[in-house]
């Protein structure tokens, strides 16, 4: 069975921050979301596995693959796309893909030729492989980075909050072409925008602060929270004694007014009803509860 699979992963800084709390994860083929704020540690969780810095315990393996002894085989089968992604803006995006993937070691002209093309259709930047990466759109320029991550074709694929700053049409592009690579690899999605995971992903975790607060498949989470969730349109100024009354998971303005979400195990009393939960109301109250 080709799995990624964390075991208990802890890794503590230098500064005392404990950036990874005793992980555990399963991740099958297809696009996995991994889900939290800012500073919950996915980005080290995701350098661990992609090899750049080690963790102080736990283990991680790929199929036959013991990642953390055996880190050259890993790269072999990763593609990984950074949160800081850059490219030499003086380069077409044909010629710097070319040259990547020569440090790939794909040295045999004619086949890196057909890769580099078909990596650029695959893409959709084949019409502007000539052009300077330097003018390329955000979203242009996160394409070309799934494009080198893909050039050895990898068995796993990790991409570090990748649609912060693209425009919809973009992001949805994005999203499509990541669903493609999702049909027969894993990828890892690391994101705090809660949409990211809801269009995409079969299996998601939420972390916070270095810990897995929940994890599985998307619907059945929000399944978790069916008949706990309220909805009570309330007077702005009501709101601050709101929060201190109930266990209030969001807010937000609608036409003048406030929208609350609260979790309560009984009914909450007059004016509340009882809606269905979406994901970011499981975002939110994982988040809120941790
Ligand atoms: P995320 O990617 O979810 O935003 P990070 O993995 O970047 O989270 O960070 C997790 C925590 O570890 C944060 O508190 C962050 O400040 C801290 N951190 C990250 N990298 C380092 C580092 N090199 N040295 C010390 N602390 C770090």
């Amino acid at each position: 069975m080709q799995e990624l699979i964390i075991s208990n992963l802890s890794k503590t800084y230098k500064n005392g921050v404990k950036a990874l709390q005793d992980i555990s994860l399963q991740i099958p083929i297809g696009m996995y979301g991994l889900l939290g704020p800012n500073g919950a540690g996915k980005s080290t969780l995701m350098r661990t596995i992609a090899t750049l810095q080690a963790a102080d315990s736990g283990s991680i393996t790929l199929g036959g693959i013991d990642v953390l002894a055996q880190p050259n085989e890993l790269k072999k089968v990763l593609g990984y796309l950074p949160q800081q992604f850059g490219v030499y803006p003086a380069l077409s995006a044909e010629l710097l893909l070319n040259h990547l993937a020569v440090l790939k070691g794909i040295l045999n002209n004619k086949e890196r030729k057909e890769m580099v093309q078909a990596l650029l259709h695959k893409v959709n930047l084949y019409e502007v492989r000539k052009q300077k990466l330097g003018g390329f759109s955000g979203g242009m320029k996160q394409r070309f980075g799934i494009a080198q991550a893909l050039l050895n074709n990898p068995r796993l694929l990790m991409v570090d909050e990748p649609t912060a700053g693209l425009d919809p049409v973009e992001r949805n592009r994005f999203y499509n072409l990541l669903s493609e690579v999702g049909e027969n690899t894993i990828v890892i999605l690391s994101t705090h925008i809660v949409d990211d995971v809801k269009e995409l992903c079969s299996r998601m975790a939420i972390i916070n602060k270095g810990k897995v607060l929940v994890q599985g498949n998307p619907v059945q989470i929000m399944e978790n929270l069916q008949g706990r969730l309220y909805e009570k349109m309330i007077h702005k100024n009501e709101l601050e004694q709101y929060k201190k009354e109930y266990q209030l998971i969001s807010d937000r303005l609608y036409l003048g007014n406030q929208i609350v979400h609260v979790l309560s195990d009984t009914h909450p009393g007059p004016g509340f009803k009882l809606i269905d939960a979406n994901l970011e109301d499981v975002y939110m109250s994982q988040i809120f509860n941790a």
